[in-house]
């Protein structure tokens, strides 16, 4: 069975790349009938947030991503928190240590930040100079007693047959190795253990088969790697996922817009319509992109191993996945559709963009889905009744059938369901016809009608109503009538004495004025 895991770092709300990143876990592990565990990575406690965790399985519970196992849902790899296990990542170091595969390094900063200038003018490509490697066992022995700090390098650079670093999405990374610092840090000062140790070994010991995760640790892949060959395990397979990016390219940061889940949750957004969108940007197949692809866009701050899927030839990357193709990025597909169709080979190589247009259509159209059926129009009606109450505290027409009937009414106008008070607020309360656009329809309005016509226009359209269209439904067919006829019927110019210019649009506008003080809204 497979088993995955989505192991956030509790450093503040979850962003929409979180999401997506636990979304596609979710999609692999359901796609293939297993499991996934949530993993709280917190051994910085320099950078927990309180309240982070909470955050973070709030917005997985709206989205509807149940994890298996994880925080409040125990299982058989508890404790899901890497603050829990720490005495593991320290018997996992003892080990190395005792097989020579780590080594004790006392070096103090300030010489770790000499040594490595020192080396960088020499024009070497070593960040470390292994000087400790080289201490005797009495010596180490006589600082460890003496009570130096140290931290706990690997002793990575004679692994004889390294095994080729092979990643689902990326392929084949060729001289992956070269990229590496010298023995990176697997236990720092306070003993408390380096993400790469910890993942490794949490990885490990939890089952994980397959690792779905962020492009920006596929340059710790190969170190990873090297990790479970020095401690004799088989690694999970990994995939890395390519970052998302704004639509217009830019590194997603609160400054450049809405990237915290909870934003979507608070506007109003539907989990649905959230996860079609996250799912699809990036979905693309692995074909050659065209100038005119929308969803992709080229990575400016990818790591350097990122390939260019144009040429297939990447210095460090060999390519072994079949063009494919894949779902348009507007495509509206539910979690169970999603679970269906996701295949890790059609996610593509390049980092894809967000287009928050797309999420307006892709959201009506889930809307569209969920209220055709009583309980959804239902559910939907009493999520807003609230905001509605809210925003007209006056009015005495704000209970649930109205907003019922307000989604129905407004059908595929509404891109999102907290806008029922912007497309129709004469619903619950009169019409302002004191609105700039009001005033404009007025205005143009009077460019065929006296103010003294309009009124008498609207009386006797009032009438005619009142008889002939009473209901919703018997307007409908009343105005769908051809122009002639219906101005026929109306008599309206004949009585009044007005020109050819009143054409049933013009009256349309003008019964539509009266009614809302707006210029467009539902039939
Ligand atoms: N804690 C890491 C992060 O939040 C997760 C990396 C991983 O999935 O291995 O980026």
């Amino acid at each position: 069975m497979v088993l995955l895991r989505f192991a956030p770092s509790p450093t503040g709300p979850l962003h929409l790349g979180g999401l997506r990143m636990a979304l596609y876990n979710h999609l692999y592990a359901r796609k293939h009938g297993g499991k996934w565990i949530m993993r709280i990575e917190d051994t910085d406690s320099t950078r927990f947030v309180p309240g982070a965790v909470d955050g973070i399985r709030h917005a997985l519970h709206w989205a509807g991503l149940e994890y298996d196992y994880g925080p409040g849902k125990e299982g058989p790899h508890a404790p899901y928190f890497q603050s829990e296990r720490l005495d593991l990542y320290r018997d996992y170091a003892k080990k190395l240590l005792e097989t020579g595969n780590a080594y004790r390094c006392f070096c103090s900063m300030d010489k770790l930040t000499v040594t490595r200038e020192r080396l960088a003018r020499t024009g070497s490509n070593s960040t470390y100079d292994k000087t400790c490697l080289h201490l005797s066992d009495e010596e180490v022995a006589r600082k460890v007693k003496a009570g130096e700090k140290f931290i706990v390098r690997i002793n990575d650079s004679f692994l004889p047959n390294r095994p080729p670093a092979d990643d689902l999405v990326f392929g084949q990374l060729k001289d992956a190795h070269a990229s590496l610092a010298t023995d990176p840090v697997l236990l720092k000062t306070d003993q408390f253990p380096t993400y790469h140790l910890a993942s490794v070994v949490d990885d490990h010991e939890m089952g994980i088969t397959h690792v779905l995760r962020g492009e920006e640790w596929l340059p710790s892949l190969p170190l990873h790697l090297d990790l479970y060959t020095h401690l004799n395990l088989t690694p999970p397979q990994f995939a890395h996922i390519p970052i998302l990016l704004n639509a217009d390219g830019s590194k997603m940061s609160k400054r450049n817009g809405d990237v915290q889940v909870i934003d979507y949750i608070r506007r109003g957004w539907e989990p649905e319509a959230i996860l079609n969108w996250l799912a699809l940007a990036g979905w693309g197949a692995r074909h050659e992109p065209t100038p005119s692809s929308e969803s992709s866009s080229s990575s400016p701050s990818s790591p350097s191993l990122t390939p260019s899927p144009k040429s297939g030839s990447h210095s460090h990357i060999h390519h072994p996945i079949q063009i494919q193709s894949a779902p348009d990025s507007t495509h509206i597909m539910t979690l169970p559709q999603l679970i269906s169709e996701f295949d890790l080979s059609s996610l593509t190589q390049r980092s894809s963009s967000l287009d928050v247009t797309k999420l307006e259509y892709i959201n009506k159209h889930h809307l569209m889905i969920k209220w055709s059926d009583e309980e959804g129009l239902e559910k939907l009606a009493s999520r807003v009744h609230n905001l509605i109450k809210e925003r007209f505290p006056k009015s005495q027409y704000t209970d649930v059938e109205r907003i019922k009937h307000a989604i129905r009414l407004l059908d595929g106008r509404l891109t999102n369901i907290q806008d029922i008070s912007v497309h129709a607020p004469w619903l619950f309360i009169e019409p302002d016809l004191t609105s700039p656009e009001a005033e404009a329809i007025l205005s143009k309005i009077k460019t065929k009608l006296s103010e003294s016509h309009i009124r008498e226009v609207l009386i006797t359209l009032h009438a005619i109503i009142q008889s002939k269209a009473s209901t919703h439904e018997s307007w409908g067919s009343f105005i769908s009538q051809p122009n002639g006829e219906i101005l026929a019927q109306l008599d309206i110019r004949e009585q009044l004495g007005l020109t050819k210019s009143i054409t049933k649009p013009f009256l349309m506008l003008l019964v539509r004025y009266a009614l809302t003080g707006m210029k467009d809204g539902p039939g």
